[in-house]
């Protein structure tokens, strides 16, 4: 039976959603402190904008969705701004977008407008003001009407001009935009806070405005903040009739814009761009935490007003979330494939980039001491791209004094052995080889992707073959015979056949894969295919001494005596001859490598490639001798552009590094 709640219920209700709203308003723009992630304060504002939806009545002036921000910190003075700063009216699908556009078709009948389609910078929106030409006042947004006057501290800013370029002869230009921390900034300050046990700031945004926000000017200079503008307001406003042209005055003015903009002419269009976005946000070297779309004319924008929150005529449209808070159940600890113990948090099931979570890897004892992670603590989990997620800090706000401690153990959970902890390493280990938990997890690094790539071996089926006793290690695949398999639980004719053949198959890997597959500590699989190049067979690498091995470019020390240790060891002796017995192939590719034309070179892919896949034109250049590597340095060779290129393009620019185009490519391959 449905309650119908009274009046006086959900007056109360809404209240309590409003301050529960007003109070995450104040962690987050006032402290810098969120204790929730975005997504669940978007959901908390969306619940409270569909009560007041559906009870007109209970609006009232001073409810959180009927004003920006919060109001500024007292210790700073206050800055009035020229002209109203409004959040963005949020869309969180495709469907919202559609929605978005009918509403600007109905408000604007037959006119013709296009999208200028824009990244949505994650950090902290700035006003400067510029009079005639000289920047007179740096200010945060506050609640949108004042702000704080943090002048001193944004003076600081390499990329804010004190003095523009050009201005046009106004008297006064106010430029709005975002200010910044690049993600490798916010790594190297998040881990000297750490050193000095300082709180660390839960993502790039939050570092960005707490630098941002000191009363020590020093502080901000020492933090290397950047700027994107994109956005003004000018003492006369009848000079562009678009916000392209405006940006680029801006550029012009000298001022840092964004170059990742499209001008899309339907509402279609801006979706494909927002969702490429979406796929290669990583790429770039900041955060950013969706897409802003803008109607182009100004004059169109003129006609479609604002509310008190938010213009009409620009919507933000948010990527899935990457943090959310949940509870920490409990804390296992895992065995690798070298035997590390490693805890892992057992997480209360939270979707984060839409997929199910429900652990995170708390990587050693140390790790939980520094962030005091404790059982039954409210954490902040993050998951950005491919990463395995992990805590990136507790709420201590949500104790409530029963969370447990959690000690590691002196034992393998799995073996019982004495689990050794050398004094130069972080994490304990189980130092028996047979320990059936290692042992698994080496099978299933050998039969990975990049290793031998055997489909169809998962974890599960690993697990009976070893409990089973069918195998004692990975060469004893190739020794499976198909009556074993049948004998499984839920293996049929076929999928044991098709198993039977992916082994077969991986016979004929390239030496690299094999390599990569055997495990060595501290060799990935780029040094696998240093070595491959090296060797004419396996079998020589048992030869090579340490000095020979780090004379290989990009082999070190560590690697070098991992690699001896690895064939010192009786097991592993005994694994390479069955391999070898098995028929695994152990000749070097590089007799069949066609060496030369791209040899040492370094590329950096970026944007849609049109007559390739990335791993196409990744293979092409490794298999013609060259490497490709994730950023642009100085030792980049070659930047590959395709269409609607990240940051990298502005990157290799700047470092000088000549920018190839596809074609360019082909002709180099074909030379
Ligand atoms: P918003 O972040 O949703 O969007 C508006 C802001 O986007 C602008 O003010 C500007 O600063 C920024 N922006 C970045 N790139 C831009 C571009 N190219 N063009 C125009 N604007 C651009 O709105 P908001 O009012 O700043 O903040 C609300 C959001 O802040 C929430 O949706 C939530 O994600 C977060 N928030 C979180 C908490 C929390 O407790 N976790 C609390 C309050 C707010």
């Amino acid at each position: 039976m449905i309650e119908k709640k009274s009046k006086l219920e959900i007056k109360k209700e809404i209240e309590e959603l409003r301050e529960e709203i007003r109070k995450h308003n104040y962690q987050y723009y006032v402290l810098d402190q969120p204790l929730v992630s975005d997504y669940e304060y978007d959901q908390l504002m969306r619940q409270l904008i569909k009560f007041e939806q559906d009870y007109p009545r209970f609006v009232t002036p001073d409810s959180p969705t009927q004003r920006v921000g919060a109001k500024p910190l007292e210790q700073f003075m206050t800055a009035q701004h020229l002209s109203p700063m409004l959040s963005l009216s949020n869309a969180f699908s495709e469907q919202e977008l559609l929605d978005f556009d009918q509403r600007i078709k109905k408000n604007i009948s037959e006119q013709i407008y296009d999208y200028a389609v824009e990244l949505k910078i994650d950090g902290l929106a700035i006003a400067l003001l510029y009079e005639n030409g000289i920047l007179t006042r740096g200010a945060t947004r506050g609640d949108g009407i004042t702000g704080e006057d943090i002048t001193q501290n944004l003076r600081t800013i390499g990329s804010i001009p004190l003095k523009l370029r050009e201005f046009k002869g106004m008297d006064v230009i106010e430029v709005y935009g975002e200010v910044y921390m690049n993600r490798e900034n916010f790594k190297k300050l998040n881990e000297e806070r750490l050193k000095k046990s300082e709180n660390l700031f839960a993502n790039p945004r939050n570092a960005a405005a707490g630098s941002v926000r000191q009363l020590d000017p020093s502080i901000t200079a020492g933090r290397q903040l950047e700027t994107f503008i994109y956005q003004a307001t000018f003492s006369r406003n009848d000079y562009f009739s678009t916000h392209m042209e405006l940006l680029d005055f801006l550029k012009k003015a000298g001022l840092r814009v964004n170059s990742n903009i499209k001008l899309c002419a339907t509402i279609e269009e801006a979706i494909e761009y927002c969702n490429s976005w979406q796929k290669r946000k990583n790429e770039l070297n900041y955060d950013i935490d969706g897409m802003v779309l803008k109607v182009n004319q100004l004059s169109l924008r003129e006609r479609l007003g604002s509310t008190s929150k938010s213009p009409r005529w620009a919507i933000a449209f948010k990527f899935p979330a990457e943090q959310m808070t949940t509870i920490i159940k409990d804390i296992i600890v895992g065995i690798g494939r070298t035997g590390a113990l490693t805890p892992v948090a057992i997480l209360e099931p939270i979707f984060i980039s839409g997929s199910r979570v429900q652990r995170a890897t708390l990587h050693n004892e140390d790790e939980i001491k520094r962030k005091d992670i404790r059982i039954g603590d409210t954490v902040l989990v993050q998951k950005a791209g491919e990463v395995i997620p992990e805590i990136v800090q507790v709420i201590k706000e949500k104790r409530s004094g029963k969370e447990k401690v959690f000690q590691m153990p002196d034992r393998c959970p799995i073996c019982g052995s004495q689990a050794v902890k050398l004094d130069e390493e972080v994490a304990s280990r189980c130092n028996n080889i047979s320990c059936p938990a290692q042992v698994k997890e080496k099978i299933r690094h050998f039969v990975s992707r990049g290793a031998m790539d055997i489909e169809g071996l998962g974890p599960a089926l690993i697990n009976q073959l070893v409990n089973n006793n069918v195998i004692k290690d990975f060469a004893d695949l190739y020794f499976i015979k198909r009556e074993e398999l049948l004998a499984l639980e839920r293996m049929a004719d076929k999928s044991s056949d098709n198993i039977i053949e992916a082994i077969e198959n991986s016979k004929n890997r390239p030496l690299s894969s094999l390599i990569y597959a055997l495990g060595i500590r501290h060799v990935g699989i780029y040094a696998s295919r240093l070595l491959a190049e090296k060797l004419d067979n396996l079998l020589d690498l048992e030869k090579f001494s340490i000095e020979e091995l780090v004379k290989i470019e990009g082999i070190g020390p560590i690697m070098a005596e991992s690699i001896l240790l690895f064939f010192q060891q009786k097991e592993n002796r005994e694994i390479i001859k069955k391999l070898q017995q098995a028929g695994v192939n152990f000749q070097s590719e590089k007799k069949t490598a066609e060496k030369g034309i791209l040899e040492g070179l370094q590329f950096v892919l970026t944007g849609t490639l049109k007559h390739f896949s990335r791993e196409e034109a990744k293979d092409l250049i490794e298999k013609s001798g060259g490497r490709v590597t994730n950023n642009v340095t100085k030792k980049t060779d070659f930047l590959l552009l395709g269409r609607d290129p990240g940051s990298k393009y502005q990157k290799a620019i700047d470092l000088k590094i000549k920018v190839i185009t596809e074609e360019d490519f082909q002709k180099m391959l074909k030379s």
